[in-house]
């Protein structure tokens, strides 16, 4: 038994903030707590959080890469949490921990998450092998596109095998996903076929695997008429430069059906690029495209934060607006403006 004074300091203890190096350990250790805890500090927006983030994504970062990330999109009401929660049992299966993460511009706007809800996802949500991470809210889709990345490195260091990111086919957040995963799969739904006019060539372009979902009973014939249409569809895409060719399938995730062969697909995939050295040379792209962001991001916070350059910065919008100045002149006086206040 405890008594009062145990009480006391275990109360103390458990209140009080982790350290760097015992966040660090715990991400080793795989202890979901602190990873958890160290996502917060990465996704906070305040300056002492960031100096200890960095700190964890930098010893992160520098691990090796070796979980698979997989992107995983399609329009609200494909199944995307029901094929997670059929995918994840295969995963599990295969002797793999899964980190799953959202990537959800709409709850920027509603201030709530819509994917990678727990409840949508019972059985993994249970399954202490599985760590379910929900779109970070209220930043801007650049925002969560850094802290969503690092979540992935932070997640990867602690030894999850298998990174899922959930996104919903609506917009920009793919091309963020695609620059953050090695493998991009689309859902769409059996009568995809009627609209593959309406589904954005970008985004089909962009996937390594469709996935026709919901093709059981009366859906199950218009779905393998939607495959083939698909496969046609994919056909007239130039080939990838991974070497890999895209195509159809068809399954169902409620019942479930097909969600193996999802999975032998994907690991076929991984054979390829591995053997070919593409996985190395996307991985060094997408490296060089985060630093580039970072530099950009870097400069506007550097930028934005001088009170004399945010003032200018807003006449010149209107300045602009009302066609009074060149947009290239204004901007080429900010900057020297900037620099000057640099300098003082
Ligand atoms: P999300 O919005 O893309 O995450 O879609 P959900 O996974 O929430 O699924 C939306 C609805 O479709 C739910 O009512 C699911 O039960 C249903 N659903 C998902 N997958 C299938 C499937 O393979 N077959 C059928 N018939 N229904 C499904």
């Amino acid at each position: 038994m405890l008594n009062k004074n145990d009480e006391r300091w275990l109360n103390r203890f458990a209140r009080r903030k982790p350290t760097t190096a015992e966040l660090i350990l715990g991400i080793e250790k795989g202890d979901i707590v602190l990873v958890s805890q160290a996502i917060t500090l990465v996704e906070s927006q305040l300056e002492a959080h960031q100096v200890q983030a960095r700190e964890i994504i930098n010893y992160c970062l520098a691990q090796p890469r070796r979980a698979l990330r997989i992107g995983i999109t399609g329009t609200p009401g494909v199944g995307k949490s029901t094929f997670i929660e059929a995918f994840g049992q295969v995963i599990l299966a295969a002797g793999h921990k899964i980190a799953i993460l959202a990537i959800d511009p709409s709850s920027q706007l509603t201030r709530g998450s819509i994917l990678g809800d727990k409840t949508r996802m019972n059985q993994l949500a249970a399954d202490k092998r599985v760590f379910i991470r929900p779109s970070p809210t209220g930043s801007s889709l650049g925002g969560v596109a850094r802290t969503s990345r690092e979540t992935i490195a932070v997640c990867e260091a602690a030894g999850f095998g298998v990174v899922l990111v959930e996104t919903v086919g609506v917009g920009q957040s793919e091309t963020v996903v695609r620059s953050m995963v090695d493998f991009f799969l689309l859902l769409l739904l059996p009568n995809a076929g009627d609209e593959l006019q309406g589904i954005k060539r970008g985004i089909m372009e962009m996937a390594d695997l469709i996935f026709i979902n919901k093709a059981e009973g009366e859906a199950a014939a218009k779905a393998k008429i939607a495959k083939s249409q698909c496969n046609n569809a994919l056909h007239l895409f130039p080939p990838k430069t991974s070497g890999w060719t895209a195509k159809a399938m068809t399954g169902s995730a409620l019942l479930p059906l097909g969600i193996g062969e999802v999975w032998q697909t994907i690991l076929e995939f991984y054979d390829l690029v591995k053997a070919n050295n593409f996985l190395q040379k996307l991985q060094a792209e997408q490296n060089l495209f985060w630093f580039e962001r970072a530099v950009e991001d870097e400069l506007l916070r550097l930028f934005s934060s001088q009170t004399a350059v945010n003032t200018a910065l807003a006449q010149a919008r209107a300045a602009v607006e009302e066609g009074k100045i060149s947009p290239f002149t204004a901007a080429a006086d900010l900057v020297k403006l900037f620099l000057s206040q640099m300098k003082s």
